[in-house]
């Protein structure tokens, strides 16, 4: 809205309002165009549990193929999530993942469950209701849902969340609080009992070996978790030496480079068939 101002004292107030509705018009209408021609993306990152090396899932990250050129989200979702549009993303997501669950039971590849984000600001009273919905359409056990919510900007109405996110724990959907150590998240967050896991932000993790604060910050972090019974994740893994000292710190599971980076929907097809066919050698 800084912007708007600045146009509005440069030419005036009615130029601005239009101006601003038709890029605001204008953004939604190639968003909701891009939805239903196909240029949205779900991209499937490997989870690890770190004891057993067993896959735990996948979480799912959205990239946009706008006008022939892949898009990361990060110069997206602010834009999506500043004019009202996260809704209509979010709604997108989760069918595709349900759907993608659904798909993966049929084609008989085993897939435990996967991680959606969506923004912990957006969270409104309809969502428990819409996640039923997808749930009941695709047949999908709600348990191999998880939501991760992430702190980016303050919730409009904490209590309304706390009760959708219990309604939501209530049907079996699983929530996990991102991001946890980076500049937005908050300690007292995990005091409430909605979350089943903690994801470590890479910023600790890329820190775990050289820096103290954040190694005995991490540890501190991850026998909290441990004590109360959260599961602990840990982002951005990126070397076996890093993923060594989360061993040693009785971190649960982990994702990251040195695993594989986020793939399309068919090489993580070929991940849950290889992993399959390991496990199946090595038993
Ligand atoms: P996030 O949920 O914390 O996702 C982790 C990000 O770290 C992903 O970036 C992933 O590609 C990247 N990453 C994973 N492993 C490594 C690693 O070893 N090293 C490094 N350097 N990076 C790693 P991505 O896919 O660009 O997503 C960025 C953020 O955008 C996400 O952070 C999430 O907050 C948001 N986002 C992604 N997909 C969605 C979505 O469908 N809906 C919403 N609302 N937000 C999304
Ligand atoms: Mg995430
Ligand atoms: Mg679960
Ligand atoms: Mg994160």
């Amino acid at each position: 809205r800084t912007r708007a101002r600045w146009v509005c004292w440069s030419d005036g107030p009615e130029d601005l309002d239009r101006g601003l509705l038709m890029r605001e018009d204008s953004f939604a209408a190639e968003v909701a165009s891009g939805l239903k021609r196909g240029e949205f993306e779900l991209y499937y990152q490997p989870q690890l549990e770190i004891g057993s090396g067993r896959l735990r899932g996948f979480e799912a990250l959205v990239r946009w193929h706008r006008r022939g050129v892949l898009v990361q989200p990060a110069d997206f979702i602010p834009q999506i999530e500043s004019s009202g549009l996260s809704d209509m993303l979010d709604n997108w997501v989760l069918r595709t993942a349900c759907e993608q669950l659904a798909a993966w039971s049929r084609q008989g590849v085993h897939c435990a469950q996967v991680a959606v984000n969506l923004s912990a600001a957006q969270l409104h009273g309809e969502l428990p209701a819409t996640v039923g919905r997808l749930l009941r359409e695709t047949g999908v056990d709600p348990r191999r849902l998880e939501i991760e919510l992430t702190e980016s900007v303050e919730i409009a109405h904490p209590d309304e969340a706390v009760e959708i996110t219990r309604q939501l724990n209530e049907m079996g959907v699983g929530f996990s609080l991102d991001d946890f150590g980076s500049g937005y998240s908050n300690f007292l967050r995990l005091r409430s009992a909605q979350f089943g896991a903690v994801k470590l932000d890479r910023c600790f993790v890329s820190g775990v070996l050289y820096n103290d604060y954040d190694r005995e910050m991490l540890r501190t972090v991850i026998q909290f978790c441990r004590s109360v019974g959260m599961e602990t994740i840990a982002e951005g893994v990126e070397t076996p030496e890093q993923l060594e000292a989360l061993r040693e710190m009785g971190c649960d599971a982990w994702q990251g480079f040195l695993c594989a980076a986020p793939m399309p929907v068919e090489a993580a097809t070929e991940f849950l068939r290889t992993g399959w066919e390991r496990a199946n050698a090595s038993s």
